[in-house]
């Protein structure tokens, strides 16, 4: 079976202060592959400091740090893609949430699905970003065990939340998502949470109190089986681009539009021109650095 694949959000508002690489610093050899092919040959960090170069969705991680395959209160999944890398600043995040994840009754930890690419850049299926060290997802399934073995974290599977293809939630929705969502988005280093548009609009139903961490909690297509948390550029690194935040307030009417949207579908527009497919991307779409990410030692 398969996960819900995460067709994030780009992230492209923000200008990119980054310099595309320049075919003259491109190896010839690389030139025609796509930076996905490349990256994702890679099965080592590099011996680099940690730095996310570009944006969410297209650009590259130097210095990744692992998140540890098993803590007390988390277990990394699918182990087999490699794609528990990210900046030590998600590695702690995650660290962080996990101890709060296994406070909520019923939950022991979290499982932790995709991360990044031990050099980040663009993947070869299941998402637009997480190219930076700064997008993780979380599984909805509670994190019960937290003693998982490897084939065990291959064919385990995370739950759906949502009914009426994501205008609502379902009977495994539970206020402790709602608690693990709200402790994510209440912590400076988060910039953003990915979910399905039932699922903000429920807890823009039942929040009570502050509000103000409804305003990260964006709705999006998919993100039933988890959801995705996106950090902020970390401090010092300046060639990581930011997206512009959410609009402010609390972005209820925004997810009730999505569900209306679901529900009763706009007729399509006669005069639509079929969106010309994207062109692939390769080093020279990406920040100059990540020639050098790639072309960098790895890490013993
Ligand atoms: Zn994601």
């Amino acid at each position: 079976m398969t996960l819900a694949s995460c067709q994030g959000p780009s992230g492209t508002a923000a200008p990119e202060v980054s310099k595309a690489a320049t075919a003259a610093a491109i190896p010839a050899a690389w030139a025609d592959k796509s930076a996905k092919s490349l990256f994702g040959a890679v099965s080592r960090p590099s011996s680099q400091r940690d730095e996310s170069f570009g944006s969410y969705a297209k650009g590259c991680l130097a210095g990744a740090v692992q998140l540890p395959e098993s803590g007390p209160t988390w277990q990394a999944m699918r182990l087999s893609r490699n794609r528990n890398w990210g900046t030590p600043e998600l590695v702690d995040f995650l660290e962080d949430l996990s101890r709060k994840g296994a406070q909520l009754p019923g939950w022991n930890g979290i499982y932790i699905g995709d991360m990044s690419q031990p050099r980040g850049g663009p993947m070869s299926s299941g998402h637009a970003s997480h190219q930076i060290g700064l997008d993780a997802d979380i599984w909805m399934l509670p994190g019960s065990d937290m003693h998982l073995s490897p084939a065990a974290r291959e064919s385990l599977s995370s739950i759906s939340l949502r009914r009426n293809a994501g205008a609502f939630v379902n009977d495994n929705w539970t206020p402790q998502h709602m608690a693990l969502m709200k402790a994510a988005a209440s912590d400076p280093r988060v910039a953003r949470i990915f979910v399905f548009p039932g699922a903000k609009v429920q807890m823009c139903k039942t929040a009570t109190g502050d509000r103000a961490w409804l305003n990260k909690i964006r709705p999006w297509y998919g993100h039933h089986y988890h959801f995705h948390v996106r950090l902020h550029c970390p401090a010092g690194m300046s060639g990581c681009v930011e997206q512009a935040p959410p609009p402010p307030g609390d972005g209820c009417a925004e997810a009730q539009s999505w569900v209306d949207n679901i529900l009763n579908p706009p007729p399509p527009n006669p005069n639509a021109k079929p969106a010309p497919p994207k062109p692939e991307l390769t080093l020279a779409g990406l920040p100059a650095q990540c020639v050098s990410v790639l072309q960098s030692p790895s890490l013993p």
